[in-house]
């Protein structure tokens, strides 16, 4: 039977280039989105069994789209926590709480509502994998990113204890760590890292791409590579990991 993915902010970037590997190995595929256009044009473009608008955060709405894979899949194989947000940046004592908030609620508690369903579902099925999308933001601190940085530590956090309690169960539990990765949303993020810290954008790219042994940004096809390996059976003992795909980060902003 071919398996079934379920991927959080699946409509485009990290989430949609794994969704498309998955399609490729012949699985079904859930996402859901909060943006209701890359919904439509996910499910337009490929051949996704499921599409979904809902954010993550809010726990009913998440609840509408749980239900909906167990009528359609029965159950599911592979969980990505992966929808995210940038939130705000500033200094520490100037950030709006609201603001901070809600970056902690999308980042964190939305990616808790999908692990925890997932995690009672796959106890029941004594299998599966949850994959969560963290950061190297979840591995160092970043100054002016306090609630995005406090939010994917939790992540790794939620890993680790994920992973002892449902080892059990023969559930593994990791997250992936990507660096800079290429693309629109790095470029929103350098534009408001930028605002806040005085640095111009030019010289941000520089430290974030310079600052990595490998002297580069990432592709959303690296991370790609890593999520369809830690779902696969090669990854059968690995479990509590936060795996980076960074070109090893040896200097921070
Ligand atoms: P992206 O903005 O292209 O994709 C994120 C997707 O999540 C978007 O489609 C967006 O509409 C959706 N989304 C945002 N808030 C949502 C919500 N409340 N409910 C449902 N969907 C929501 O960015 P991306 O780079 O693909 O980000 C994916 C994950 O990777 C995020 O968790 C992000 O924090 C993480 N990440 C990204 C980078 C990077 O440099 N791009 C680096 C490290 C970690």
């Amino acid at each position: 039977m071919s398996r079934r993915i379920v991927i959080t902010g699946g409509g485009s970037g990290i989430g949609l280039a794994i969704a498309k590997r998955h399609l490729a190995e012949g699985a079904r595929v859930a996402i859901c989105d909060e943006d209701i256009s890359l919904v439509k044009r996910a499910s337009e473009n490929y051949e996704i069994a499921i599409s979904f608008c809902a954010d993550v955060s809010d726990s009913n709405q998440m609840k509408d789209f749980h239900n909906n894979i167990i009528d359609e899949f029965g159950g599911v194989d592979v969980m990505y926590a992966n929808a995210g947000v940038g939130g705000p940046a500033g200094p520490i004592d100037e950030i709006d709480h609201n603001e901070w908030k809600r970056c902690v609620e999308v980042n964190l508690f939305g990616a808790f509502y999908s692990a925890s369903w997932a995690s009672g579902i796959m106890k029941a099925q004594k299998n599966g994998c949850i994959i969560f999308t963290s950061s190297t933001s979840g591995l160092f601190g970043v100054p002016n990113r306090s609630p995005y940085v406090a939010a994917k530590w939790g992540i790794v956090g939620l890993t680790k204890s994920m992973a002892m309690e449902l080892g059990d169960y023969g559930v593994r539990v990791n997250a992936i760590c990507p660096g800079a990765v290429s693309g629109d949303r790095m470029k929103r993020v350098l534009s408001m890292e930028s605002k806040a810290s005085g640095i111009s954008e030019d010289n941000l790219r520089r430290v974030y791409s310079e600052g990595t042994s490998m002297r580069s940004f990432v592709s959303e096809e690296n991370v790609a590579d890593m999520a369809q390996f830690l779902a696969s059976d090669q990854a059968s003992m690995i479990t509590g990991q936060a795996m980076a795909v960074d070109g090893y980060t040896e200097r921070t902003v």
